[in-house]
């Protein structure tokens, strides 16, 4: 099934919003972050290189297909993300994804880069909607490193820290994989705010699974690492 060109426009401004949302945020410094968005079989919409998120505007996001290549821009001067073949990867790994936010949230990136994963299950919210979130092993920015590190997580995850980089969510739609972005990242914050505190206490095993048992209710849809573990029948 082809998107119309209308839904296109639309699908653009929504990239734009997540950009401006993501800077105002302080998620991203510079030209740091992209975005992209699975529109039909063969083609993606993906934010260009070398823009602050700030000022993206819907011309510059550039439409492309499964290979990179370009299949429509309004502006010439725009060439799609330097982390193209790590969003493309996501969506060769699984099809139920629909598109995927980069960012560099300062105090997630702050455990990516002291390489302490978030894997604690402390708080509904984040066992609801993200899970246990695993650190992605470095791989130098733009080369194969990155998206082969990413396609070991994607299996059972839908938000990862990318080791000594940022932060990576996926989702079934844009929105789900930006709420993925604000989530870590609070739960990144209120996690270093009780280590401060002392240390944080992790829920039961009943708890968890009570809570994995509400993700069923609230259909969210996406992978979740802690069903091997912790779903309990009945
Ligand atoms: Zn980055």
């Amino acid at each position: 099934m082809k998107v119309k060109m209308s839904n296109l426009k639309e699908i653009k401004e929504e990239i734009c919003e997540v950009g401006h949302r993501l800077w105002q945020l302080g998620f991203v410094a510079a030209n740091d972050g992209n975005i992209s968005v699975k529109v039909d079989e063969d083609r993606y919409l993906v934010t260009p290189t070398g823009t602050s998120k700030s000022f993206l505007k819907p011309n510059m996001i550039i439409l492309i297909n499964g290979k990179g290549e370009i299949i429509e821009r309004e502006d010439e001067r725009y060439r799609p993300s330097s982390e193209l073949p790590m969003h493309m990867r996501c969506y060769e790994e699984r099809d139920d994804i629909k598109a995927a936010v980069h960012a560099h949230p300062p105090v997630a990136t702050a455990f990516a880069i002291a390489g302490i994963p978030l894997d604690s299950y402390t708080m509904p919210e984040a066992i609801i909607f993200l899970g246990s979130v695993p650190i992605a092993q470095y791989g130098t920015p733009s080369t194969q490193e990155v998206p082969d590190a990413v396609a070991a997580c994607l299996p059972d995850h839908d938000t990862m820290l990318l080791e000594n980089h940022g932060a990576l969510t996926v989702g079934a739609d844009l929105i789900t994989a930006y709420y993925r972005m604000e989530t870590l990242e609070h739960f990144a914050k209120l996690t270093y705010y009780a280590r401060q505190l002392g240390g944080e206490r992790e829920l039961s095993q009943k708890q968890i699974a009570d809570c994995l048992k509400l993700r069923e209710k609230f259909q969210v849809p996406g992978r979740h690492p802690g069903y091997k573990k912790y779903a309990r029948k009945g």
